[in-house]
């Protein structure tokens, strides 16, 4: 079955063709068989008498292989209508009169070479060789002298020449008339052929989850009074789909007005576990089954996400302005019975004025708002505020690590992350050695610094404008372990000329970098 409304648009613009009104027909055809299919398994009724009659009447006007010209001709059938049928007969045996009228006149003058044919400039006419010449009849009248013939018409040709050009003619005007009273008649039924789209649009939406409820093994949820959510082997119906067998299902409870605060390496499945959340509560608001073994959860007013990184630069905003609009507008229309899901909000700005808006975010969620929340973060700090608000369970995606090698299990659970493997994720990624083993060193660097400065302050509890937070970023050991070879090539580097050079020459300096490079293994 083809997309009926999208026909439909295109029928109701004059240059669509009798292709367009045949696909049609058959789309109709095909909807009408199984909406048929559909009311007599359920029972009911239903009238499809004057769409199919509109679908037959389609294909009994045009021909089976229409032309794109809808003014030519040629596209409807015989048997529409007595007077095309005669137009068509003329216009079709036109040649064959013609014929007949060269062997007659042949016949007639005993010339055997003797021709009719027809051009554009003089239409029809007869053509006698000069050797025939003086054979020629006095009704014949010279229209155009060639070097070795005359070419000639006679009242008769002239007669049969308007009766064939007049049919043609017609016969095309009168077929347009026909495929535009079609046209119309098809536009005058548009409500009803939208409504059998649409019908049909909602038997493939309904049977195709019907379909994959099957496939799949999804359950039908139930809805809780007590605003309490809880899914058993839940999994993402997409992501499902792209790691197959490999997808781990996870279980997640939480209580009315609770916050679930999910810590964990990147790449452990942070963001698919809330996003499937999320997911699963519209499929079963939508009237699906959903992806778990068991499904209870409330009835959300609303879902709000900020989830990714994007700017709306067009727009004047940026990508932090972004997620912070998005963050206000959902702390302003969130309710309690809301589903809140913020994947590491605040990560846009510098570390400590990002955790602080997720803190104070996240409290006001829990305070105010009071919505049921996830909450991803790799602000490891947050973690701790469970102890204030016993509404927050942390919870954390797991991790195996063996010799300095990571391998992520997905799953969920409770309890906050320990690591957040940054670095290790960044090499898999296939950052170059360079830049992981300086970051791991910078890591190392500031953890022991932030040991010795946790002694001196609770980063969580009293982050205040008058505590001095400790510059982290600006004590790095900088540029002291660049080595001297190093310092030289990027002076050379700078200094080249490149726009003097030619890219060949351009090319075999670099190769004498890269050879420099390698050999001295000049490191940061
Ligand atoms: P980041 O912090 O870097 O954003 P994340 O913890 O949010 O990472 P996701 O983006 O959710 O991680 O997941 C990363 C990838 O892990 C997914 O693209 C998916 O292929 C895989 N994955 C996630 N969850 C599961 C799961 N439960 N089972 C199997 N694979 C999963």
């Amino acid at each position: 079955m083809g997309d009926i409304e999208r026909r439909l648009g295109k029928i109701s613009q004059p240059q669509c063709n009798g292709r367009d009104l045949l696909a049609l027909a058959g789309s109709v055809h095909a909807g009408i068989s199984s909406l048929e299919v559909l009311v007599h398994a359920t029972g009911g009724t239903a009238n499809f008498e004057s769409l199919r009659e509109l679908a037959y009447k389609i294909e009994r006007t045009l021909v089976e292989d229409p032309p794109l010209a809808t003014k030519q001709g040629y596209l409807i059938r015989n048997g529409v209508s007595a007077e095309l049928d005669e137009l068509i007969e003329l216009s079709t045996n036109a040649q064959a009169m013609v014929s007949r009228m060269e062997a007659e006149e042949k016949e007639k003058t005993g010339i055997s070479s003797l021709k009719i044919r027809y051009n554009n400039v003089f239409g029809y006419y007869i053509e006698i060789t000069n050797s025939h010449k003086d054979k020629v009849p006095a009704n014949y009248q010279r229209k155009q002298t060639l070097t070795n013939a005359e070419r000639y018409c006679t009242d008769e040709l002239i007669e049969l020449e308007r009766k064939v050009l007049s049919a043609n003619t017609k016969r095309a005007d009168l077929e347009f008339e026909f495929f535009e009273a079609l046209r119309k008649e098809i536009l005058n039924q548009c409500p009803a052929l939208l409504g059998l789209a649409h019908e049909c649009s909602e038997v493939d939406v309904v049977s195709s989850l019907a379909w994959l409820s099957l496939e799949e093994k999804y359950v039908r949820p139930s809805f809780t009074a007590d605003g309490s959510l809880k899914m058993k082997a839940s999994r993402h119906p997409v992501v499902e789909q792209t790691v197959k067998k490999n997808f781990v299902a996870n279980d997640i409870e939480l209580r009315q007005h609770s916050c679930l605060l999910l810590t964990g390496p990147n790449m452990a499945g942070k963001s698919t576990l809330m996003r499937q959340v999320a997911l699963i509560a519209i499929m079963a608001q939508m009237g699906s089954f959903v992806p778990c073994d068991e499904a209870q959860l409330p009835i959300f007013d609303a879902i709000f996400t900020r989830i990714g990184a994007s700017d709306q630069l067009s727009e004047g905003l940026s990508t932090f302005m972004v997620e912070m609009t998005e963050t206000s507008a959902m702390l302003k229309n969130a309710t309690k019975d809301s589903l809140v899901i913020l994947d590491e909000v605040g990560r846009g700005t510098s570390t400590f004025d990002g955790m602080c808006l997720a803190q104070s975010i996240l409290e006001h969620l829990l305070s105010e708002v009071k919505a049921l929340t996830f909450f991803a973060t790799h602000y490891h700090e947050l973690t701790s505020l469970d102890q204030s608000f016993g509404q927050i369970t942390n919870a954390h995606m797991t991790v195996a690590e063996r010799n300095g090698e990571i391998r992520f299990l997905h799953t969920l659970v409770k309890g906050p992350a320990l690591k957040s493997y940054g670095v290790q994720v960044a090499e898999l990624a296939g950052l170059p050695a360079t830049v992981t083993r300086r970051a791991k060193s910078l890591l190392r660097d500031i953890e022991s610094k932030r040991v010795q400065a946790s002694s001196q302050l609770s980063l969580l509890d009293s982050l205040s404008a008058d505590v001095e937070i400790p510059a982290l970023e600006m004590d790095l050991p900088e540029a002291t372990q660049i080595s001297e070879s190093l310092k030289n090539l990027l002076d050379e580097v700078e200094k080249y000329p490149l726009m003097q050079m030619s890219p060949l020459e351009a090319m075999n300096q670099i190769a004498k970098w890269k050879e420099l490079v390698s050999n001295q293994s000049i490191k940061a």
